[in-house]
């Protein structure tokens, strides 16, 4: 059995497993993809200290530190249960989807979330060339060009707000008749002279000249009617989804699905702490991920020590 268990490979667990490993203790990783969403991030400027990277170079990177350490490193594994220990401090298992299982007396999840797509013509094919899905990460770049939000929940329209400071222009897009944000956003949105806000609009295509992103069509849904919009990037915000479904009989989630955790990552079964994208804690980005990996180790950790010797 492992003393650490590490459910997802992302930056949340693998700063969690150099840190359980660190503290010389039975350490393991089971994750689905070495590396989570950073695999599919082209440019990533806000990784402090690092200048530029590439979400590639970066996965490489972490994933040389981690094998730095003792660390059992089980990837293409899917977690489908998890069975919490009967009694403290004993075993918990995490069943794989290939039938096997996994005990440790202390687990980490950290298996994120991914962003919802439109699931329409060009998102796929424009994906990094125009379709982007954080503001926080992708803003910056489309200085002074003119951008789309989708989406006009409290995350789409903070991404509107937030990208109105950095860009020429943003036209918002929201398939209901009316935002579905805080009222204070849609104040805030409707002060801005370099936005415009479209309803009852049903994004129908991300369009494109081969390379890169050139506009948007969507249905007028009162009138029928199809239009385009001329620009050059797109952000989709229709929800960002937490990898969690295969927990919500263990520990407790959010109405978001988000496993609800304390100021050490404790989640709501001693002995089961997690980490990163898929917890209720805010700001969804690497550095975070990877601070939140480190203090949910150094939980386990503390939790380890206090157990009664066997
Ligand atoms: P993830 O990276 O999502 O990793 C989850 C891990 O869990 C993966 O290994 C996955 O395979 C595994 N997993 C999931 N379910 C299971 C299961 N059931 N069983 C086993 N394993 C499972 N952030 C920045 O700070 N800067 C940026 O520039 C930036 N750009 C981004 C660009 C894009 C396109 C995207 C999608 C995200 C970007 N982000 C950026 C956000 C950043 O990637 C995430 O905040 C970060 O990766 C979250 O780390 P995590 O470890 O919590 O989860």
């Amino acid at each position: 059995a492992f003393d650490v268990l590490v459910v997802g490979g992302g930056p949340a667990g693998a700063a969690a497993a150099i840190y359980a490993a660190r503290k010389g203790i039975r350490t393991g990783i089971a994750a689905e993809r070495f590396g989570g969403q950073v695999l599919d991030t082209m440019a990533i400027e806000n990784f402090i200290s690092v200048q530029h990277t590439e979400g590639p170079k970066l996965v490489a990177q972490i994933e040389q530190h981690v094998k730095d350490y003792d660390v059992d490193i089980m990837t293409l594994q899917r977690a489908e249960k998890l069975i919490p220990a009967e009694r403290e401090g004993g075993l918990h298992e995490v069943r794989l989807a290939n039938g096997a299982s996994l005990k440790a007396r202390t687990v980490i999840l950290s298996t994120g979330a991914r962003w919802r797509q439109l699931g329409v013509p060009g998102e796929d094919e424009y994906r990094n060339k125009g379709v982007a899905y954080c503001p926080h990460c992708d803003g910056p770049l489309y200085k002074g060009k003119r951008v789309a939000v989708i989406g006009g929940g409290n995350s789409g329209v903070e991404a509107a707000i937030d990208l109105a400071g950095l860009v020429a222009h943003v036209t918002l897009i929201e398939f209901d008749s009316q935002l579905r944000a805080d009222a204070v956003l849609q104040r805030k949105l409707a002060s801005l002279p370099n936005v415009r806000i479209i309803t009852s609009a049903l994004t129908t295509e991300v369009l494109g000249d081969g390379t890169k992103v050139t506009g948007l069509a969507y249905k007028d849904r009162n009138k029928d009617e199809l239009h385009q919009v001329e620009l050059e990037g797109v952000f989709v915000q229709i929800g960002l989804v937490p990898n969690t479904e295969w927990l919500k009989d263990s520990v407790t989630l959010s109405r978001h699905g988000e496993i609800e955790v304390g100021h050490r990552g404790e989640t709501s079964q001693p002995g089961v702490f997690a980490a990163g994208d898929c917890t209720t804690v805010p700001y969804k980005q690497i550095v975070i991920a990877m601070g939140e990996g480190s203090k949910a180790a150094l939980s386990a950790f503390d939790y380890m020590i206090r157990l009664p010797a066997e």
